[in-house]
Parts: structure tokens; C-alpha cells; sequence
């Protein structure tokens, strides 16, 4: 078996005792613990100037080879052109694009840089799989060093429309450079679709059936490749964590009264104020679950330094004050927000105590936490899943109460008949998806991805 090199901008301190949250680095720690290879990235340290050696230290089986990045490049590339105009684009919002040249000069320094590093490093017989909207360009920075192994990407954000897509400075270099990778993953078939279509329009990619497109004379694949969660460790975790003291301080005080989670980094795609604002909607027209239901919100910091991260995370103490001001009583506050970020296996006891968990991102690519609440409730007397139509995993999870996440009416109605949702209703619900779960499992996303990797080529760069 080939050996298997990971690339993606974020690499975990392997000796790190701090929590991380972000869907990707759960998902490729518990991939490559079970294959064992390489891991190669940014390992999240500032350096005063371009650093091009990386530093290699093994654990777990994984050789972590890592390079800190310059002030000039954290900010350029990962603050500016990755999370300021990528991330606000292929998530449909325009209005939080903040495009400088000197962004997309900083994105390509650092695809040059990661190549560099990263070339000498490679085996004849590796496979690379490179992760995420920060290293579209790699495969072609790699290809013009003579790299000639095969070499995948996955997306874990959705794809956006061509038209909201050619919006954005530099999309017909990034179409063309997605067009040297072997094979492109995508969470779901609306992201496969997006990308072929403007690869299409934008770059005269030929698409001869979907999977299949010839551009400059190469041939590429594309995939659809949902990630998943470890359906069985998360039901386990999630019964011990119940009895945690912290969890059941938590139950104690909440007494009778329903639980309603929301679990997500701090970030505009979640969908937070609008979700605070349905919850003001459900206290406002169900006056009946005043005093008897309490929305705990875990948000966790993200991106901070970036204006549009700040600024929200203000207005959502504001609306928490205000809503909490107006409805709260003696011994009653209906919003409890934590800004901070817990640890992944504390989450999944609190999971399993709400009744319903609240998921209302106004994109997602995937959404591992709607999976990881669906995964870790009690089959016997399982909570229920809101979930937005607009997160991927919608896709999969079709028995969750469904809801438009920018109407207020139509979360705050999901909530009330989640939390009336007869016993036979929850179980039936939760069945279906749990198979779902199961069939998309963790492991199933890897080897998937890595089958079609490794497969038979069309043809060589
Ligand atoms: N998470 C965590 N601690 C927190 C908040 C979130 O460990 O305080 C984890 C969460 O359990 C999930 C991941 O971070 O596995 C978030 O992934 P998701 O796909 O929901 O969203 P992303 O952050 O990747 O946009």
C-alpha cells in the first residue's frame, strides 16, 4: 500500500492538550491514525520570516511535518484571501468579501511555499490527499516542481454557484488550478455540480458525464464524498459523558425544563443571530415554553482578528442580553452562552441531554455537529434533530425537522414540534437517520475517497 501524505493548511500539535474545533481536523486525525503516513501543514506558530524547512516529529504512527508562517503570510493568505474572500464567497456571502490584491498575492506565496517544502519530502510511490479552499493551487505548484504522483482534494465547504463564484478576483486561476489535481471530492452532489458547471463556463473544462471532465488535454474525476462520523464511538462516549459531574450539574439545575443545544464555532455561516432571534420568536409566540425551555449555546472563538468575526460576536452578547432582559424570571434565563471552546468528548453528554439540538448554519458544507448530535442520543428516547435545509448534511439527515435558517417563523415552528414530537415519532425519526449515519460512517469517506484515488487513472499530467 502506498503511503499516504495529508496536506492541509491547519496540522494539530500532536502533543497539544487543547481542544480544536473544526470538522477537518476530527475527521483526518481519525483518518490517518488508522493508516499511519504523513501529515504536512502550517502548525498554527508565527516565525519572524519565511521558513521552508519543515520540522518533523512523529507520534501516533503519523510523521507531523510542519513550518510556522511569516506574519505577513498568516495575514495575506490565511486572514485575507483563504478566510476574508474565499470563505465569504463559497458560502453566498458576497457582502462579507474583503478582496486586496495583496491577499491574493499572500495565497500564492504560500501554495509556492508549501510546495517547496513539501517536494523533497515525497516518495515515488505516495499518495497525496490535499484538504480545503486554502491549498487549491498546491496541485499545480506541485506538478511544476515534477511532481508526479497522484494527488487529491477534497472540499470540505460548499462549492458556490457560478455566478456568486465569478464574483470573486481570481476564481479562473483557482477553476484552472482545481483542474490539475486527479481527483476532486465534494460533500455533496449540489458542490459537485456547482464546480463542474463553472469549470465549464469559466475554464472550458469539458464535462463528458458527471465524474468525468478533459481540460487542457487531462483528463480529471470528481467525487461526491459526504464526510461522516464514528457513529459507534460517539454513542459510547456520549452514555459515559451523561453521568459527567459537569453534565449532571448541568441536568440539576435544569430540572424539569427542556434543553435546546447549539454547538458551532463563532462564525457568519452558523446562522447564530438569526437563531437567537427565532428563539425570541418561539418565547414570543409559544408563550407556553416561557419558563420551560432553555437554549444553551456553546460558541466557539474563531478568526478573531477578522472584523466581521469581532463585530458579530458583539451583537450576539447584545442580542443574549437583550432576549435574557426581557424574558428571564428569578429563577429562569432562557439563553445560556458560552463563548469558549470545549473539549469534543465533554460535547457529546450534553448532546445527549437536550431535547432538541439546533443546528441553523445559512451554509455549511457538511455539518458534523447535526451527525454528532443525531449519533449520540439514546435510541430508546431520542432527542430531535433541527436542522437547516441549507447545511449539507441535509442531504443525508432528510428525517431531521427541516427549516429555512433566515425565517424566523420557520425555526421557531421546527422547535415547537420537535419538542412536542411523540415518542414513536423521535424513534422512527432517529432510526432512519442512524442508518444513514452508519452507511456514511467515518471510515467510509476515507477509504471511499482513497479507492477512487488510487483506482485506475484516465491519464498521466
Ligand atoms: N467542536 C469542539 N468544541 C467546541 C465546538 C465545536 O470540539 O467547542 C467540534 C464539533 O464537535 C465538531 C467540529 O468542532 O466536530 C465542528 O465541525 P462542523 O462541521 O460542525 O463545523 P466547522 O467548524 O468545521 O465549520
Amino acid at each position: 500500500m502506498s503511503r499516504l501524505v495529508v496536506v492541509s493548511n491547519r496540522v494539530p500539535n500532536p502533543r497539544a492538550t487543547q481542544p480544536q474545533a473544526g470538522g477537518l481536523s476530527v475527521a483526518l486525525s481519525g483518518a490517518l491514525k488508522r493508516r499511519g503516513g504523513m501529515w504536512f501543514g502550517w502548525d498554527g506558530q508565527l516565525s519572524q520570516g519565511p521558513v521552508s524547512r519543515p520540522r518533523i516529529e512523529q507520534a501516533d504512527g503519523i510523521d507531523y511535518a510542519t513550518l510556522p508562517l511569516s506574519r505577513a503570510d498568516y495575514d495575506d493568505f490565511y486572514l485575507g484571501y483563504s478566510n476574508a474572500v474565499i470563505w465569504p464567497v463559497f458560502h453566498f456571502n458576497l457582502g462579507a468579501m474583503d478582496y486586496q490584491r495583496s491577499h491574493s498575492e499572500g495565497y500564492a506565496r504560500v501554495n509556492a511555499l508549501f510546495a517547496d517544502a513539501l517536494t523533497p519530502l515525497l516518495e515515488p510511490d505516495d499518495t497525496l490527499w490535499v484538504h480545503d479552499y486554502h491549498l487549491m493551487p498546491l496541485a499545480r505548484e506541485l506538478r511544476e516542481r515534477g511532481v508526479r504522483q497522484r494527488i487529491g482534494f477534497f472540499l470540505h465547504i460548499p462549492f458556490p454557484d457560478y455566478d456568486v463564484l465569478r464574483a470573486m478576483p481570481g476564481h479562473r486561476q483557482l477553476l484552472e488550478d482545481l483542474c490539475r489535481f486527479d481527483l476532486l471530492g465534494f460533500q455533496t452532489e449540489n458542490d459537485r455540480h456547482a464546480f463542474e458547471e463553472s469549470a465549464s463556463l469559466a475554464v472550458g473544462a469539458l464535462v463528458h458525464e458527471p465524474g468525468r471532465l478533459r481540460h487542457r488535454n487531462r483528463e480529471l474525476r470528481t467525487g461526491v464524498y459526504p464526510v461522516g462520523v464514528d457513529v459507534d464511538e460517539l454513542a459510547d462516549v456520549s452514555q459515559r459523558t451523561l453521568t459527567a459531574p459537569r453534565v449532571r450539574r448541568l441536568l440539576d439545575g435544569l430540572g424539569e425544563r427542556d434543553l435546546i443545544i447549539g454547538v458551532d464555532r463563532l462564525d457568519y455561516s452558523k446562522g447564530l443571530e438569526q437563531r437567537f432571534r427565532a428563539f425570541e420568536t418561539l418565547l414570543q409566540d409559544y408563550a407556553h415554553r416561557r419558563g420551560h425551555t432553555v437554549l444553551m449555546q456553546i460558541a466557539s472563538p474563531s478568526r478573531s482578528s477578522i472584523s466581521e468575526y469581532a463585530d458579530l460576536r458583539q451583537r450576539l452578547e447584545g442580542l443574549t442580553g437583550h432576549i435574557n432582559g426581557t424574558y428571564a424570571d428569578l429563577d429562569w434565563a432562557p439563553i445560556h452562552y458560552l463563548n469558549k471552546t470545549f473539549a469534543r468528548g465533554s460535547l457529546m453528554g450534553l448532546y445527549r441531554a437536550a431535547r432538541v439540538g439546533l443546528v441553523t448554519p445559512l451554509r455549511d458544507g457538511m455539518n458534523l455537529v447535526a451527525k454528532e448530535y443525531v449519533s449520540s442520543q439514546d435510541p430508546e428516547n431520542p432527542g430531535v434533530l433541527v436542522l437547516s435545509e441549507l447545511a449539507g448534511a441535509a442531504a443525508e439527515l432528510e428525517a431531521a425537522v427541516l427549516v429555512n435558517p433566515y425565517d424566523l417563523d420557520s425555526i421557531a415552528a421546527g422547535v415547537n414540534t420537535a419538542l412536542a414530537m411523540p415518542l414513536p415519532e423521535r424513534r422512527r425519526r432517529h432510526a432512519q437517520m442512524m442508518d444513514v449515519l452508519r452507511a456514511n460512517a467515518i471510515d467510509v469517506w476515507e477509504a471511499r475517497f482513497m479507492a477512487d484515488l488510487t483506482g485506475p487513472a484516465e491519464s498521466a499530467d
